[in-house]
């Protein structure tokens, strides 16, 4: 048996939901966290149609990586397509959850499917968050050190980038005495000891600093454990929107534009004046990705692959990139499989699918 709770703790471990823009309502929208699931339907977007494929499969979740209520929701009448949908899944007993900018925040997320599916490689985050970050400071005593380190690194602390097990120690001399009702590790209640002890120090995501937390506490033998956590400034390699990455094969633009069309299966591709240049270097951002224009231009990008350009912001390349926009749903169709792939790998005999009944509501004639 399979909880709701087990499904969206899996998929907010991979893309947290404080990472979500301020504008989001990522999360789950209708259901018991409680509930047992019976299969999983992913789609882009959740529609009427979307939940009585569900009901057909005799499925309760539909996974979506648009949010069904984003503006808020005053009443539930009918009147508006989302209260309709709101209804229909509560009539029917279908959970609703959404992974929508908090997937677009993490590498291994909507833009790198998009990148993998051109095949980009050396991939980064062109727009890197700050303050996702906190440092872990704790005082252990030597014999223990090795065992507190590994639990904090399995509660998913030390990950710089790509590697793992990142820490630094240094050894000194912590000093304590236990009052009345005590019982130190380490020398008596009411007397001054002096412990060799390591400053062991690593950095934490802020979305699992509980978690490590609880880790390093179990695992450290002192009743009272000494330990700091410090805000940082950093930028976060792995989180942030959009990715830039280079071509293992560099192209002309109008090969590329063929390309494109190939992989997005998409029939028309809206694009900015071509420039003669050797596409190189591609920045991508999965669905309105104008707001990340300037921050591609900056990074060197020969063409910004995105969707939902207006006619204005065509002209914000500037004769310095090629903006190719795609389309919204084009751009991020590849999140369907996106979501798929990663509920089979963690739960590898559940039933999951992709939808058969949901389309690009944007007609191309
Ligand atoms: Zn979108």
């Amino acid at each position: 048996m399979i909880t709701l709770r087990e499904i969206t703790g899996y998929l907010e471990g991979l893309a947290p939901l404080s990472l979500q823009e301020s504008y989001d309502n990522s999360g789950l929208q209708v259901g018991e966290p409680g509930q047992e699931v019976s299969g999983v339907l992913v789609v882009l977007d959740v529609s009427e149609e979307v939940l009585l494929e569900a009901e057909r499969l005799g499925f309760n979740l539909v996974v979506s990586h648009h949010p069904v209520i984003f503006g808020g929701l005053k009443s539930i009448t009918g009147r508006s397509t989302p209260e309709r949908i709101v209804k229909l899944a509560i009539q029917k007993e279908i959970a609703i959850y959404s992974g929508h900018t908090n997937f677009d925040s993490v590498s291994g997320g909507v833009n790198t499917a998009l990148a993998n599916r051109l095949g980009l490689v050396d991939q980064k985050i062109l727009d890197p968050v700050s303050s996702s970050l906190k440092k872990l400071v704790v005082f252990v005593p030597l014999a223990q050190l090795e065992q507190v380190r590994q639990a904090i690194f399995e509660a998913g602390a030390g990950e710089i980038g790509i590697y793992d097990s990142c820490s630094f120690s240094l050894e000194g001399t912590g000093t304590f005495r236990g009052g009345e009702g005590s019982n130190p590790f380490a020398g008596k209640a009411g007397v001054f000891h002096q412990e060799a002890e390591a400053r062991l120090e690593t950095i934490v995501p802020a979305n699992l600093v509980n978690r490590v937390v609880r880790a390093m506490t179990a695992a450290h033998p002192y009743e009272e454990v000494a330990y700091d956590i410090y805000p940082l400034e950093n930028t976060d390699p792995q989180r942030g929107m959009g990715l830039i990455g280079k071509l293992e094969h560099p192209m002309d633009e109008e090969v590329f534009l063929s390309f494109l069309k190939d992989r997005f299966h998409t029939g028309v591709i809206r694009h900015s004046v071509l420039l003669g240049n050797e596409v190189k270097q591609v920045a991508v951002c999965g669905g309105a990705g104008s707001f990340l224009l300037a921050k591609a231009k900056a990074a060197g990008a020969d063409v910004f692959v995105t969707g939902d350009m207006k006619y204005h912001q065509f002209f914000e390349a500037e004769g310095k990139i090629v903006v190719m926009d795609i389309g919204h749903f084009e751009s991020e169709q590849f999140t369907r499989e996106l979501f798929y792939d990663l509920l089979i790998k963690k739960f590898p005999k559940f039933a999951v699918r992709l939808s058969e009944t949901e389309q690009n509501p944007i007609k191309y004639f």
